[in-house]
């Protein structure tokens, strides 16, 4: 695996697939810039090797040119963040994007107009990937969050750097991280699996059980698992199309040696409100007209003893519905059964979606070993699948 360690970039310009589609409130400001500050080592190790940085983004979902979606909003932010002047120019390809990348001296960093101005960058046209190929010696490849995209810029740009081309550190964290859990993580290995729905989570769970000893399945997910069993879930959400596959992933797990934990008891509400009444009850005892939307106590203990024996851990989706407070406190404690384990050595990977939202919410962010940046990307690496974006560099 090629990363940034293996070039020089003394007198040489790197032309870097960024992820700075960050969130922008009405007065064009950045509500978030996490996705820049992540993006800082690799762009500071560049330039301290004496190279100068070519920065390509997609920004939003524009149709066309709308300057709305320009990355000129956010210029003077990455030039905050960074410490270093940033160079704008108002196209991505062409003469204009040619010249100032040409005039760009050692230490200097110039920022493209938003790659997705152009229908080329989504369709992975090959002609616009050697027109942004012109603008750089190096490609580095640093936006886990698109890698799962064949675009021009993440994926297509690749072929031509053939000797060229390397991961940024970002993405090849991300990259380490996954292969942590599914290649090399030390046993036993655990899979915390929440959130709403079985279907959307139904290839993850396929995949990961030849890597995993330990899967707890909560959140919302669990119910079509309970009641395909013979359990009462009274109001609780539930896919009654996908309750054969609930049992056939439970005898998939039993012959491969997965121990599969379920929530015990649940929280159940009589509506979906954070003032609903709420009663303690056996998760497939749910009376009608109540819902189960948290982990009960009696799970949340389980949960703890599997999850501070675990030397691995990945967690993809909350165990209850978190943003309501009165059914945030299962995922809340797995959270800090996920940060005490890691304290005492375990690796603990949390990715994809509305775990990540929670882990940053509750404060863990700095209490796991990992938060991947990445949500489809993440899902797609947890599918098993072999991200285009990355396959072009290792190619
Ligand atoms: P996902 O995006 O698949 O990870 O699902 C996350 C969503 O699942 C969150 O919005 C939660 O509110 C929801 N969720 C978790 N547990 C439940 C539950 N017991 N009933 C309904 N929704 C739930």
């Amino acid at each position: 695996m090629k990363t940034l360690n293996d070039f020089n970039f003394a007198n040489k310009k790197a032309l870097i697939r960024v992820d700075f589609n960050v969130p922008l409130n009405e007065k064009f400001e950045v509500t978030d810039d996490t996705r820049i500050v992540s993006a800082k080592p690799t762009i500071i190790k560049i330039l301290e090797d004496g190279g100068s940085c070519i920065l390509m983004s997609h920004l939003g979902r524009p149709k066309g040119v709308q300057d709305e979606f320009s990355l000129r909003h956010i210029a003077k932010k990455v030039e905050d963040i960074l410490g270093v002047e940033v160079i704008f120019v108002d196209e991505c390809v062409g003469p204009k994007a040619e010249a100032a990348s040409a005039s760009l001296k050692p230490g200097q960093i110039l920022l493209l107009e938003n790659l997705r101005f152009h229908k080329e960058e989504e369709a992975g046209d090959k002609a616009f990937s050697e027109q942004l190929s012109k603008l750089g010696d190096i490609y580095v490849n640093d936006a886990f969050g698109t890698a799962h995209r064949a675009h021009a810029s993440t994926t297509i740009v690749a072929e031509f750097f053939p000797k060229s081309k390397c991961f940024g550190y970002l993405l090849a964290q991300e990259i380490e991280s996954i292969e942590k859990v599914m290649k090399t993580g030390e046993k036993p290995v655990l899979a915390v699996l929440g959130g709403a729905k079985v279907s959307s989570k139904i290839t993850i769970i396929e995949n990961i059980l030849d890597k995993v000893d330990h899967l707890i399945i909560g959140g919302g997910m669990s119910f079509t698992f309970v009641k395909a069993q013979g359990g009462t879930i009274g109001n609780s959400i539930c896919e009654d199309d996908k309750m054969e596959l609930a049992l056939d992933i439970l005898k998939q797990a039993k012959a491969k040696n997965v121990q599969v934990h379920i929530p015990v008891d649940v929280i159940a509400a009589d509506k979906f409100s954070n003032d609903a009444n709420t009663q303690i009850v056996d998760i497939d005892k749910i009376p009608n007209g109540w819902e189960g939307v948290d982990a009960g106590p009696k799970s949340i203990a389980i949960f703890h003893d599997i999850v501070m024996k675990s030397k691995t851990i990945l967690w993809n989706g909350p165990l209850g519905v978190f943003e309501m407070e009165s059914f945030a406190k299962g995922t809340i404690a797995l959270g800090n059964s996920i940060a005490e384990s890691t304290k005492n050595g375990a690796f603990s990977l949390v990715g994809g979606g509305d775990s990540v939202a929670a882990v940053k919410q509750f404060g863990f962010e700095d209490k796991v070993s990992y938060v991947s940046t990445g949500g489809g990307a993440m899902l797609e690496s947890l599918e098993g699948i072999v991200l285009p974006g990355i396959a072009a560099i290792l190619e």
